[in-house]
């Protein structure tokens, strides 16, 4: 059996880490690249959201390299995502391709641990409970060193940028606890700032997908480090698995902070967009980027809460629309303006967050 997966960012790595736990041979896709997203957008329904169409690419792709089976993250959350596995199983035949599609139910740990994972894999319950053990840990290392990243890259974008490729072969390296352990040391280390201290900081809300692949959001976090700007976020898979195992306290503050903006969930993500937005507002960023697919509803919804904020508290607020035809020109021009009028309140003395 050759499993594949979609890309997730760096969190792809923590995913792997955790199939190849179970046994599995995994048959990464390539790289997510333009050609990804062609085949996705040729393929998908016209109108469908862009995570729907790059990990469908992503699909065609792993079947491209010889998978044989396909894994999905399935599951509710009151939007589009819903149906994700079956329209994408379904293009997917059309390419009269031999595979079998496995949707991964999120919303019950113990039918993944207890029926989906050893039936497929044809491991014990005790050793996907120890797998997911390790998964946490390793998705908070990959966490940990995308926040390290954002930080040094803010103060030397060069170093850190040399400094990447070798700390993410360490992250792919890091298969037990103690070496996730050495690996976070040694990450520390690398990416020190030696008493350099970032000039600005904005925190990054908006769609999951959107926030975690590098790919679907153009590089934004690299490319706003690159104008100085350390990039904040809480979206990750690590608090997102917390999420699915009820111990994710940063998803009940959100939720409890964003309800003076938003009275209902209007679906997807948009509570937890709005309530991390106000959180890092009470930490003081200097501003707050919103990234979502342009045909996302909930994050459209979250958008007009957003707006409410930034103009409550002061603080200014990008917010981008991707679809397959953002171009990476006006995404940067978009930036470079935004962080100019960021300097100009700083070197004003308007710093935000009040
Ligand atoms: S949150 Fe938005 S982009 Fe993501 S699946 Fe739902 S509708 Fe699509």
């Amino acid at each position: 059996m050759k499993v594949a997966f979609p890309w997730f960012g760096y969190d792809t790595l923590a995913l792997q880490g955790f199939l190849e736990d179970m046994g599995a041979e995994v048959v990464l896709p390539p790289s997510t690249s333009r050609r990804t997203m062609e085949l996705g957008v040729k393929f998908a329904p016209e109108l469908i959201c862009m995570p729907f169409k790059i990990t469908l690419g992503n699909f065609i792709e792993a079947l491209e390299e010889g998978a044989d089976t396909l894994l999905m993250a399935a599951g509710a959350r009151k939007c589009r995502f819903g149906y994700y596995h079956y329209l994408q199983e379904r293009a997917l035949r059309v390419l009269g391709k031999d595979f079998t599609f496995v949707p991964i139910t999120q919303y019950s740990a113990y039918d993944f641990i207890f029926r989906l994972m050893p039936g497929l894999f044809g491991v014990s319950s005790a050793r996907v409970m120890r797998g997911v053990y390790l998964l946490l840990a390793k998705s908070a290392l990959t966490r940990d060193f995308r926040r390290l990243l954002n930080r040094k890259r803010a103060v030397d974008f060069d170093q850190a940028e040399k400094l990447k490729e070798s700390a993410i072969a360490m992250l792919r390296n890091a298969r037990t606890l103690r070496e996730i352990k050495n690996v976070r040391r040694e990450l520390g280390r690398m990416f020190a700032l030696n008493g350099r201290k970032p000039e600005l900081r904005v925190g990054l809300v908006g769609e999951i997908f959107f926030t975690v692949d590098q790919f679907a959001n153009q590089e934004i976090e690299r490319e706003l480090a690159r104008l100085g700007v350390e990039v904040v976020f809480e979206r990750c898979l690590y608090n997102h698995l917390r999420h699915l195992l009820k111990i994710d306290f940063g998803y009940l503050r959100s939720r409890r902070l964003a309800r003076s903006y938003l009275k209902e969930c209007p679906g997807g993500e948009a509570l937890r967009t709005t309530g991390e937005a106000i959180w890092f507002i009470r930490n003081r960023v200097d501003g707050l980027v919103h990234v979502f697919p342009f045909t996302c509803m909930p994050e459209n919804i979250a958008l007009e809460a957003l707006q409410r904020l930034s103009e409550r508290a002061g603080v200014p607020l990008l917010s981008l629309s991707f679809d397959e035809h953002t171009s990476s020109t006006g995404l940067i021009t978009r930036l470079e303006a935004f962080v100019e009028l960021l300097r100009r309140r700083q070197s004003a003395g308007r710093i935000s967050g009040n």
